[in-house]
């Protein structure tokens, strides 16, 4: 290949984007929509890496399967790689299969969108015990994620789930929800089966600030209340606001849903003739974890959870709160914690492990030094935490992306730019990475399953969509095989 500076300034950019989730998607289509691009002041040539045989990240591994609106966004995202402009390669992971070196010899710029996929840590004693889980764990396992056990031990008929944010509520749905209510889902067959199995009657939500303090929306609270056979329980003592909660209320419309949703839940509950539900769904607020332990009351060895101790908080006036010195315990046999994701560091980049992103400067990833890596870049939770909406990250994928436009005339060339070398590479490399083409076979594949589980359990009356596949590699035969 001619390196020569006339044939390197006219040819196309070569980008790779590492993780394709909504953050790389929304930024390769980001960068190819560019004016830049569009106006023929340059061409771009995107490689988008994913280290699952599939597309989509955590729409695919994080969101819960009754989520009806989240189809919606995959049909988008499938629009996107559908055009055939951005080249998906599955099933390579940043750091095993491919390093960063290898990289720069073969693209111009790269833009890590690896994501947040990890639990974040709840430091209390007892955390290690047999009973207490990963929330994010549970709903990889939930999600059918290729690399995590199939086996999920649901023995616990009483439940903690502590955190108030999205990711509690989903795994507390999950948790108490029938598991015939989810069959219409693409939750796959094992995961059907061991929830159909679960002994759960009580599954309690803890949160340790107050209900105009909680993290979660009013569209995923208000899903509560649709699960069959489940009441919702709430607390009258919860129920009191100090002058920052009255403020939060007054000023902020989803906060002021969320507590007149859940003020009406309260007041219908004690108002409630009906009979009973066979499972319930408590909502605790202003309630700190403080240790969990097993029935001798130990933290640590061999022993499983019988129980979490938690400090009652009082608001402080602010919006935070402050000790009350009380303590309460829970009977309960599994503890799921969902205070957050966190993020992993990548090889040769520098890690903030603080708050789990790789340090950067609107999307420049910085040196050591705090100086910004050449043709380096991060978008989506990778580069700014774990928070906010799947939508948020086409913000950041936009800013990231200026960055790029912005420093193009001066980033480093890769000495070879040939988009057939990262195949010869991979292949080199035995790598079995899989293409847009294998997707779209996947795809088929599981919703002729679906099709197929309607069409033999047609008298259930059940339509079933999609049946996932977990195994990665049945993923892989599947996508790889051309001649099905
Ligand atoms: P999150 O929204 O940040 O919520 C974390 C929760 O954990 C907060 O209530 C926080 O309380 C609590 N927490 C943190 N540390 C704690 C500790 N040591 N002890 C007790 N509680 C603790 O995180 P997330 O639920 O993982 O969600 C991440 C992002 O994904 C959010 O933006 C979320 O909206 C989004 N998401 C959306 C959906 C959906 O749209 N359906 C589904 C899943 C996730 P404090 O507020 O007091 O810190």
């Amino acid at each position: 290949m001619s390196n020569s500076a006339e044939t390197t300034s006219k040819r196309p950019l070569r980008v790779a984007i590492v993780g394709a989730g909504p953050a790389g998607v929304y930024a390769a289509d980001i960068l190819t929509k560019s004016n830049e691009v569009k106006d023929g002041d340059f061409e771009v040539s995107i490689d988008l890496f994913e280290a699952y045989p599939a597309p989509y990240g955590l729409i695919r591994y994080g969101v819960a399967p009754d989520h009806p609106r989240i189809k919606g966004i995959v049909n988008a995202l499938h629009k996107v790689l559908d055009r055939g402009d951005i080249r998906f390669l599955g099933n390579v992971t940043y750091g095993r299969d491919l390093q960063l070196h290898d990289i720069r010899a073969l693209y111009d710029a790269v833009i890590f969108s690896t994501g947040a996929v990890k639990d974040a840590d709840l430091n209390v004693p007892g955390v290690e015990l047999a009973g207490s889980f990963g929330g994010a764990d549970f709903v990889s396992w939930y999600d059918g994620h290729p690399d995590v056990p199939r086996e999920w031990p649901l023995e616990a008929k009483e439940i903690a789930v502590i955190g108030n944010g999205n990711v509690a509520l989903d795994v507390a749905r999950m948790l108490v929800k029938h598991a015939d209510e989810l069959l219409t889902t693409e939750i796959p067959d094992n995961v059907y089966q061991t929830l159909k199995g679960s002994p759960v009657t009580d599954v309690h939500v803890f949160g340790r600030r107050g209900p105009a303090q909680v993290k979660f929306t009013p569209l995923e609270l208000r899903e509560l209340s649709h699960a069959k056979d489940v009441d919702i329980v709430l607390y009258p003592e919860d129920f009191e606001f100090d002058e920052a909660s009255e403020e939060a209320i007054r000023s902020n419309n989803q906060i002021k849903t969320m507590v007149n949703t859940m003020t009406n839940w309260l007041v219908e509950e004690h108002a409630e003739s009906e009979a009973p539900s066979s499972r319930r769904l408590h909502l605790h607020f202003l309630h700190s974890p403080v240790e969990i332990h097993d029935a001798d009351g130990n933290t640590s060895g061999s022993g499983h959870v019988a129980g979490i101790k938690f400090e009652r908080m009082q608001l402080d006036g602010t919006g935070h709160v402050k000790g009350t010195g009380d303590f309460i315990d829970y009977p309960v046999q599994a503890v799921y914690r969902a205070i957050g994701y966190h993020g992993s560091p990548l090889d040769e980049l520098e890690y903030d492990e603080e708050n789990g992103v790789i340090p950067n400067e609107g999307g420049r990833v910085l040196d050591a030094a705090g100086k910004p890596v050449p043709g380096v870049y991060a978008t989506g939770w990778i580069k700014r935490g774990p928070v906010g909406l799947i939508g948020h990250t086409k913000g950041d994928a936009l800013e990231t992306i200026g960055c790029l436009l912005e420093d193009r005339l001066t980033l480093p060339r890769a000495p070879n730019p040939d988009p057939q070398a990262i195949i010869d590479l991979l292949e080199e490399r035995g790598v079995e990475y899989t293409t847009w083409e294998g997707w779209n076979r996947l795809d088929a594949h599981e919703e002729a399953l679906g099709a197929a589980w309607t069409e033999e359990k047609s008298d259930t009356g059940v339509v079933r969509q999609r049946v996932k596949v977990v195994p990665r590699e049945d993923m892989i035969r599947i996508s790889r095989d051309s001649t099905g």
